[in-house]
């Protein structure tokens, strides 16, 4: 799950909610924290796809949350490295480009 740092209290989630039919096999089944699972129950989470590559995770809204990581990453980075270039050089800037 991007963004999430949680590696302990790990649970398997079906993609396809077990409840909805959703199989238990290997390419709807994903490996998420008590946290991350509850927020999928609850709507909060979206997990859409086939795992583990084709996975996508997204917000209540719809946004794509692996998105939204890479961007805060690279603002992030940005500030981690004292960047001191031009607008056009900011790592934030082209990861915005880079989902355009
Ligand atoms: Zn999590």
């Amino acid at each position: 799950m991007p963004c999430c740092p949680n590696t302990l209290w790990l649970e398997v989630h079906h993609i396809i909610f077990y409840a909805d039919g959703g199989l238990t096999r290997p390419d709807n089944l994903i490996t998420i924290c008590s946290r991350c699972h509850k927020n999928a129950h609850e709507g909060r989470l979206i997990i859409q796809g086939n795992a583990p590559r084709g996975a996508r995770f997204l917000n209540e809204t719809g946004k794509d949350l692996r998105e939204e990581w890479r961007l805060e990453t690279a603002f992030w980075l940005d500030i981690w490295c004292g960047w001191r270039g031009t607008e056009q050089d900011r790592r934030h800037l082209r990861a915005q480009l880079s989902t355009a």
